[in-house]
């Protein structure tokens, strides 16, 4: 049956309905909608003339059209049944509002681009293949001017047939610079028609339920008690890394299909997907199909066909990280948010909505039971608890018994000046590693890139240059040579030495993770180490074989980021060594502290998962610091309460909703002005208990060649942050060459 066709001759009807243009800032147009239209309601996806053209949009609800106006009817609607569900729609309108973004945007995000675009027979892909390896003086051209082609150059050659998936290359992002090699006669382009499996190739021995311990006995009966009342108060699992959160989470998900709802899960972001992924593909290996995944790095048709799955009920599981928070799972009976406290569900562009926060109000429009599951909840969820918003579910133990690893602290001051090691590792550290390597052990060492050069740190003594209002590391500004509070604006000069120990040596820190391969190498020169960062893994499915080359042992040392902290269970590891705890505690962020402790934590328990203890050691200028003590002794209860009462004090965030208001040019002038004006407008707008900071350049001070200048708003209420904001950016007008973004609860302050 054709979906709900409608001749242009329909007769002018009774009714009509309010329609949300796509791709446009929350246009919306009245249309007529034929008596013998039933099919259309709100959150159906219609075709209307718009100019002399056909466009789509989204059903928003019926209106009630002003007598003697006759309005252009609809043209076409979609699909028999809207295509977002009223709750999903609800949670657009309120998303909107609450973060201050059109509409439109939120649409955007419920329904993803191929399924806009409605590309049902697309199931060819791009195949780019080697046809012949530059001469040497090309390559070097290539390899200075254009790097990106000489980066795929070098990927195809390696790669075993010569050819490989534009998707695996890095998308259409660098289908530009493939179409350059094509011109030049390197490469050739062709289509070939693919089955749209993102999980194709790779098989599933289904798994069967472990008898649950204790404690996770209890933690399910309470998730299922909750699913089948339909009791949507957050459960807060908390449960130490290895304590067997994921085997509850299945259990609860199998229960859940029993009773013929559909389960969502949340994932912190794709580095991490494949591996949950695997558990449960295989937990319902049985049941071909039932389990979806969603995310960004799959084919338009993979996604396309991924979401009419879920929309028609045939997946009934959908995992994924933040955006799979929209995926129109139907009658929706559990969310579970792995890894709840994890900063990759906040989105960092528009709409900035923050995918916990917003499965929460998901659960509640629909009736289903939502678990947050961590080993270090985050401080707001926490904070919940005691507020009595959320229930807490706790793990104390984990699940195989193993016992949580022993963290020693070494602290870097104390080391002695040699050169071979550029302050970047410890000798302590350095016979631990060899110990291991000698014992056939594997090796994990992490390095903090959470941070920014742009701290001031004395190596001698670990002095932090800090403001004394606000106990935030201050931000080294150029420009000023001044050191300059993020948040209270406060100045200082720049001291030539430590004021702390009189040492000359203070300096900006900073230190990237090839300045140290490059060193292992040359301390382990027989080790088989591997670096996992974002330059190793643009391809698809490198860090999927990386984490599969170190599970099979071929790899010794793994050397990553924050990538390689969370999730990944390997037996053979039994040292993790942290190169810079320090790195992450000295930004300019209220979240500093819990964000490096929980780091520090969820690293810690990559030790020691297997028959044989592990030993953390944590590399420090810093011994004493809260995050990094609290951290050795997995007393996540002792840093939170330490870290609440801290926050409270401060007026920080569980405490209140913190806004970051960033202006953009590449005028710096313009930027700088147009913030000032803005800022005194708001200044006068709200009301007197807001808390405004003075305008400044940002920490990342200059960006994509744009300047960038901020203040921060704080209040009780992000409703009256959002509502005066965006009026006050509103009035102000979009002018030439200036972008203006108000980020409500903020998890980036740079
Ligand atoms: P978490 O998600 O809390 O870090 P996992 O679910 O990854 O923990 O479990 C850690 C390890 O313990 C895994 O190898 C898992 O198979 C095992 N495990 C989980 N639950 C049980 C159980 N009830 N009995 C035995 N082993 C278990
Ligand atoms: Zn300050």
């Amino acid at each position: 049956m054709q979906a709900g066709l409608f001749s242009e001759e329909t007769p002018p009807a009774a009714r009509a309905v309010r329609v949300l243009l796509d791709g446009m800032q929350d246009r919306v147009f009245d249309y007529a909608l034929p008596t013998d239209a039933p099919a259309v309601g709100r959150g159906s996806r219609v075709e209307i003339p718009l100019r002399g053209r056909t466009t789509t949009g989204t059903v928003l609800g019926f209106s009630e059209p002003p007598p003697g106006v006759a309005l252009r009817p609809l043209r076409r609607c979609l699909s028999e049944e809207p295509e977002v569900p009223p709750a999903l729609m609800d949670l657009a309108e309120w998303a909107a509002q609450y973060y201050a973004v059109p509409v439109e945007q939120m649409i955007r995000c419920i329904v993803p681009e191929p399924v806009r675009r409605e590309r049902h027979e697309e199931k060819t892909r791009k195949m780019v293949r080697l046809l012949q390896w530059p001469e040497d003086e090309a390559l070097n051209k290539l390899n200075s001017r254009a790097p990106r082609q000489a980066a795929v150059l070098r990927y195809l050659h390696n790669s075993p047939e010569g050819r490989e998936a534009l998707s695996d290359l890095g998308g259409s992002s660098v289908l530009p610079s493939c179409r350059a090699l094509e011109r030049a006669g390197y490469v050739s382009i062709e289509e070939e028609a693919v089955r749209r499996d993102p999980a194709a190739g790779e098989s599933f021995a289904p798994s069967e339920p472990l008898p649950l311990n204790g404690e996770q006995a209890a933690a399910l009966e309470q998730i299922n008690a909750a699913a089948e009342a339909r009791d949507s108060r957050p459960l807060l699992l908390q449960g130490v890394t290895g304590s067997g959160k994921t085997e509850v989470y299945l259990q609860a998900a199998q229960k859940v299909l029993e009773a013929g709802r559909g389960v969502l899960i949340l994932v912190p972001e794709i580095s991490l997907t494949p591996q949950t992924m695997a558990r449960f593909k295989s937990r319902f290996a049985a049941t071909p199909g039932a389990v979806a995944i969603l995310h960004s790095a799959m084919s338009d048709g993979e996604r396309f066909d991924e979401w009419h799955a879920i929309r028609r009920g045939r997946a009934r599981i959908a995992i994924g990280p933040r955006s799979a928070l929209f995926a129109p799972v139907q009658r929706l009976g559990l969310i579970i948010v792995d890894e709840e406290h994890d900063s990759s569900y906040k989105q960092e562009n528009s709409p900035r909505y923050h995918g916990r926060d917003l499965a929460v109000l998901r659960a509640k429009l629909e009736g289903a039971a939502i678990v947050l599951g961590s080993a270090t909840p985050s401080l707001e969820s926490l904070y919940n608890v005691q507020a009595g918003k959320y229930r807490l579910l706790r793990m104390d133990h984990r699940a195989d018994g193993q016992r949580l690893p022993i963290t020693r602290v070494l602290d870097m001051r104390s080391e002695p000046k040699d050169k071979r090691y550029l302050g970047i590792l410890s000798e302590r550290l350095r016979q631990g590693i060899d110990d291991r390597l000698h014992a056939g052990q594997q090796v994990i060492l992490l390095l903090n890139r959470r941070g920014f050069a742009r701290a001031l740190q004395c190596p001698d003594c670990g002095y932090t240059a800090t403001c004394a209002q606000c106990s935030l590391p201050m931000t080294y500004h150029a420009t000023e040579n001044r050191l300059i509070c993020h948040v209270c604006g406060y100045r200082a000069v720049v001291p030539r030495q430590c004021p702390d120990c009189k040492g000359g040596g203070i300096l900006l820190e900073g230190c990237g993770t090839q300045k140290v391969e490059a060193l292992l190498r040359r301390c382990f020169p027989k080790a088989r180490l591997q670096r996992v960062d974002a330059d190793v893994t643009v391809r698809k499915n490198a860090l999927r074989d990386i984490l599969e080359n170190f599970r099979a042992h071929r790899i010794d040392i793994l050397l990553g980021t924050q990538m390689i902290s969370k999730g990944l269970d390997f037996p053979g590891v039994t040292l993790v060594g942290v190169l810079n705890a320090d790195l992450g505690l000295n930004v300019p962020d209220p979240r500093a502290a819990e964000r490096t402790f929980q780091l520090l934590t969820q690293v810690a328990g990559r030790a020691g998962r297997g028959e044989l203890d592990g030993e953390v050691m944590i590399q420090t200028y810093n011994p004493q610091a809260a995050a990094i003590q609290f951290a050795r002794r997995h007393d996540t209860d002792g840093f939170a309460e330490k870290e609440l009462a801290l926050r409270q004090q401060m007026y920080f965030p569980p405490y209140c909703h913190m806004a970051v208001l960033t202006v953009r040019s590449e005028q710096e002038e313009l930027a700088a002005f147009s913030l000032d004006t803005l800022y005194r407008r708001l200044r006068a707008a709200l009301p007197p208990q807001v808390l405004i900071t003075e305008p400044l350049p940002a920490p990342l001070a200059k960006a994509y060649g744009q300047f960038r200048y901020q203040c921060t708003l704080r209040s009780s209420s992000a409703r009256v942050l959002a509502d005066i904001g965006a009026r006050e950016i509103a009035a102000l007008g979009a002018g030439e060459g200036i972008t203006i973004t108000l980020d409500i609860d903020a998890y980036s302050f740079l």
